[in-house]
């Protein structure tokens, strides 16, 4: 929760999550989920792990049957950041993630079953001190039993997800149960937008955001920026998960990029780099990507970097000022570039080394 300028708006309670905090005023943290087999403990593990280094800090992973959750104990104990069993249908499978030592446990409260087998959910998080987000989806709605094709106006959609997880926070709350995070999800900006701003005038729960089957890679990375970018700009959201059909260390490194771009998170360096033209002749759209996949798969980097400008600029038109202006960059010829540090001209590097050259210097900054 936050907003343009970093500043906390809406004072969430706060909900520990493992060594996390979700809520108060604890930084927006960033959310992503495992695309593997859960019962496939390496592939799962592997995963997770590369997610680390990419920054996530906290993941899900989906518990679809016993045999996904007698593994999830075995896979917190191999990872270093927490750990959420995503539970549909089955409240029994929620049980067993807890006594697993699950960190969260999700639940929809539009297949999860009748409210005496969620006490039973609730009693066994309230022993091992585990939260449980209440994920709607406006696809699975109650209401939609009834009435599978509505016709509503997005308002109408926003009011009956809202009072869905009211419903769900006020039985968890008769419990005396208050380690909640609310999640209320579209496929689209409006309903997700709408939803997260009535359900953020009723209560003080923090707000895990997102929007749901958001898409590919291009597509589903405008749709979530824009959603839960005008969400955080309102102040509103204090985790978020930005879904994508990828490869979820991509959904870590978007979800990262809303939070940059809005001054709520720092997350690696600013990268500078020219779209290129017809006066360009190195191949700069090859040099950001190989950086980008340097610097986001090794947390040790991305740590190193934070803060650093680094310019990768096609020509001399505008590399040299570009790259002056930067901590360091270069600025092409042909098949090599002027390496400039702190405005001035250092050297000539042939273009094969620009990317060894600025880890180097990532390296060597602080
Ligand atoms: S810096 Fe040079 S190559 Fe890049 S867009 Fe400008 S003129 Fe074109």
């Amino acid at each position: 929760m936050g907003c343009a300028c970093g500043d906390k708006l809406r004072k969430t309670r706060k909900v520990k999550v493992g060594r996390f905090t979700i809520g108060g005023l604890s930084p927006v943290s960033v959310q992503s989920m495992c695309n593997t087999n859960t019962r496939d403990l390496k592939a799962t593990v592997d995963q997770i792990r590369r997610l680390e280094e990419a920054g996530c800090e906290i993941i899900r992973v989906a518990v679809p049957d016993m045999e996904a959750a007698f593994n999830l104990g075995r896979i917190k104990r191999a990872i270093s950041i927490p750990l959420v069993a995503d539970i549909h249908f089955d409240w029994r499978l929620a049980v067993e993630a807890v006594r697993q030592g699950v960190d969260k446990v999700r639940i929809n409260p539009g297949n999860i079953g009748e409210r005496d087998r969620v006490k039973e959910v609730v009693k066994a998080c309230k022993a091992a001190g585990v939260a449980i987000r209440v994920g709607v989806n406006a696809g699975s709605l109650k209401a939609l039993k009834d009435n599978p094709k509505p016709r509503w106006a997005p308002e109408e959609w926003a009011r009956q997800m809202v009072k869905e997880g009211l419903d769900e926070v006020r039985a968890l709350e008769r419990l005396d149960f208050r380690d909640i995070v609310v999640s209320l999800k579209a496929d689209d900006i409006e309903r997700t937008v709408l939803a997260n701003a009535a359900f953020a005038a009723k209560s003080d729960i923090p707000l895990h955001l997102g929007v749901t089957e958001a898409g590919s890679s291009l597509a589903g990375t405008v749709k979530s920026a824009l959603g839960i970018g005008l969400l955080l700009r309102q102040g509103l959201g204090d985790t978020v998960r930005v879904s994508l059909t990828e490869d979820p260390a991509m959904q870590v490194r978007a979800a990262y990029e809303i939070l940059k771009s809005l001054g709520l998170r720092q997350y690696g360096p600013d990268l500078v780099a020219c779209p290129t033209c017809g006066r360009c002749q190195v191949n700069v759209g090859k040099v950001i990507h190989e950086l980008e996949d340097r610097i986001y798969s090794d947390a040790n980097l991305r740590e190193k970097s934070e803060g650093l400008k680094i310019a990768i600029m096609g020509c001399v038109v505008n590399g040299p000022g570009e790259a002056r202006s930067a901590d360091f960059g270069v600025a092409g010829g042909k098949g090599r570039g002027i390496w400039i540090e702190k405005g001035k001209q250092i050297k000539v590097i042939r273009e094969a080394e620009w990317v060894n050259e600025v880890i180097r210097k990532i390296r060597n900054s602080k």
